[in-house]
């Protein structure tokens, strides 16, 4: 078999390759990249787009960083994959080992999987036979906010919210869960109780058959992109005691510094019964994500029927995954991060500010390295990712979401060019 000749390439991907949430016969556009480095994308035509989204909350140091390339390169000339059942490998022993200290106290047990969607799956599964082995398979329901975003996978995605998320599509195969408004209660609000009423309340009602609240622990991702009040993670944490829930904090898009601490469930000083990691776990160069959970969990499913943990993917622990990962994490903590995510914050403060006088913006909100400007109405998303283009940055809306996660290693120019073609590009809108 030839190559598709180089020229013809994405003439080629337009005929035969699915985009994310595309239409086959209707795409909408895409941009040929050839090549990225730093903040960086640089598409085939030669034109340079200053990257405002780090591959989805991934590629934290930015693309072709020297350090990761060569813990790959390193990795790659001992083994690039090996099967991990039934045999071990140090670099998943030393990712093991950072995550465990790095999370909040208690998650000790880590389980190795493909993706942020299987990480919650196997979430899922880990709860269920945690029940099973003590003997309440009825508690088989989950519990969790509106407005959340988990995964793609039939089990992930019946946890999403049940109108933006895919519900209407696949509603005679997904499991039904259990939905609460999501919290009213923003971050940086003073706490009313009252936001938390509603699933106490269900708590209350239901908790016998209820296994686990899943949520996205402060920041709501994909499905929102809404931040709330870290007390009411805290006061989720409490009821679940109360009522033999556990608790799992999907961190796969906060994890890794992107709220301003390493794990936003640090905002609120708890310890979820189960944490899923992905996305930047990895510096945004491959995909593997990690489910970790606590000894109490992992004794008791062990001691149940049948003993073991059912889940083993293919490419478990892949190593070349693990080992970049390993040095995306010494990287981060070898930075001044703390200080670095502040300034983000600062300047996607300032530069986003002007979009509060429009009057087509509803909201403006900044949070760590997270910067979102939600508009009234739904953006045309063809249109104006061509604007954006047009003024040489990358970023990709949702609906009425505009927003910015730029790389930790943006500069103070490049992130100010960012954030003044997006309010000259919705000044426009
Ligand atoms: C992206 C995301 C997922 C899914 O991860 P994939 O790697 O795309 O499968 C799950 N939960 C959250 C919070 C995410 O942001």
């Amino acid at each position: 078999m030839n190559d598709v000749k180089t020229a013809d390439w994405p003439g080629f991907d337009k005929e035969h390759i699915w985009h994310p949430y595309t239409s086959m016969d209707k795409p909408l556009k895409v941009y040929p990249v050839i090549s990225a480095n730093g903040v960086r994308i640089r598409l085939v035509d030669g034109q340079e787009l200053i990257d405002g989204m780090s591959s989805w909350w991934a590629a934290i140091h930015g693309y072709n960083h020297p350090v990761l390339n060569e813990a790959i390169r390193e990795q790659l000339d001992k083994m690039s994959h090996i099967m991990f059942g039934g045999l071990a490998h140090q670099p998943a022993a030393d990712l093991a080992k950072s995550l465990i200290e790095l999370t909040p106290a208690g998650l000790d047990k880590v389980f190795f999987s493909d993706s942020g969607s299987v990480a919650v799956d196997v979430a899922v599964k880990m709860t269920y036979q945690y029940w099973l082995a003590k003997g309440k398979p009825e508690k088989s329901m989950l519990i969790t906010i509106k407005s959340g975003y988990h995964g793609d996978t039939i089990g992930s995605m019946a946890l999403c919210d049940p109108v933006t998320g895919m519900h209407s599509s696949f509603k005679n195969i997904i499991q039904q869960h259990l939905f609460v408004e999501a919290p009213s209660c923003g971050f940086y609000d003073e706490w009313d109780e009252s936001s938390i009423d509603e699933l106490s309340e269900k708590l209350k009602q239901r908790h016998h058959e209820i296994g686990a609240m899943i949520l996205e622990p402060v920041v709501q991702g994909a499905g929102g992109m809404r931040f709330y009040s870290p007390h009411y993670l805290k006061r989720c944490r409490e009821l679940c005691d109360q009522y033999e829930v556990l608790l799992i904090a999907d961190e796969i898009a906060t994890g890794f510094a992107r709220t301003g601490k390493l794990f936003a469930c640090e905002h609120a000083d708890i310890t979820p019964d189960i944490m899923c990691l992905g996305k930047a776990l990895t510096g945004g160069y491959m995909t593997l994500a990690a489910t970790l959970t606590t000894s109490e969990v992992s004794t008791v499913i062990s001691a149940g029927k049948p003993g073991v943990f059912m889940h083993g993917p293919t490419f478990m622990a892949n190593p070349l995954a693990c080992a970049v990962s390993n040095a995306s994490i010494k990287l981060l903590l070898s930075s001044e991060w703390q200080i670095n995510i502040q300034r983000l914050e600062k300047q996607l403060t300032t530069g986003l500010s002007p979009c509060n006088e429009f009057n087509a913006v509803a909201d403006v909100r900044v949070l760590g390295a997270i910067g979102v400007v939600e508009m009234k109405q739904a953006v045309n998303m063809e249109t104006i990712q061509q604007q954006f283009v047009n003024k040489g940055i990358w970023v990709r809306p949702f609906g009425k979401l505009i927003y910015l996660m730029p790389s930790f290693i943006i500069n103070d120019e490049d992130l100010d060019y960012l954030t003044r073609s997006v309010v000259e590009v919705i000044a426009g809108v």
